[in-house]
């Protein structure tokens, strides 16, 4: 199934009523604020947004922000691909009244006009789902302070031909 862009704006209200379900892309080039973080602006994210009413009368909005962006490695400083989930669980509120008083379960959207933006808020999940040191899980490159090579030695000792071979193996 091939997913067209993500609505751009949306009633939340109106689609929880519904009981509606989005999906979309949302291009990264088009999230400004996550792109900062990022080394690259290629890439996507594919969103899911499902709109309900619940048992306490609350217009939810769950769903999912899925994809990989590009982040730049921490040890050898090239990028790395990084996949990306947020998710989000969120019931809609007028003021902050009501954000207070939202079981801690839901995180509050402000919903102050019918319509909302929808990609400010997958934005803000995805940019907390980054993690703070990027790196390439097998980093070729040492750290100046040896922490690879630290890591080693703390197993057992190696016999001389095992670190040979552990070397070798690396560099294949
Ligand atoms: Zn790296």
């Amino acid at each position: 199934m091939s997913n067209g862009p993500l609505p751009k704006k949306a009633d939340p209200r109106k689609l929880a009523e519904r009981g509606a379900k989005i999906t979309g892309i949302a291009e990264i080039s088009a999230m400004p604020r996550l792109a900062s973080y990022l080394c690259s602006e290629q890439g996507a994210v594919d969103v899911t947004l499902e709109f309900a009413v619940d048992e306490q009368h609350l217009r939810t909005v769950s769903g999912s922000a899925v994809g990989q962006v590009f982040m730049t490695c921490q040890r050898c400083l090239e990028p790395v691909a990084i996949d990306v989930k947020a998710s989000l669980n969120l019931a809609v509120v007028l003021n902050d009244e009501q954000a207070r008083n939202l079981p801690r379960y839901f995180d509050p959207l402000l919903v102050e006009e019918e319509d909302v933006a929808l990609l400010p808020i997958i934005e803000d999940e995805l940019i907390l789902s980054l993690p703070s040191v990027p790196k390439h899980q097998d980093c070729s490159v040492k750290t100046s302070w040896g922490e690879t090579e630290s890591v080693h030695l703390q197993q057992e000792k190696p016999n001389p031909f095992s670190v040979l071979a552990a070397l070798k193996n690396k560099a294949d």
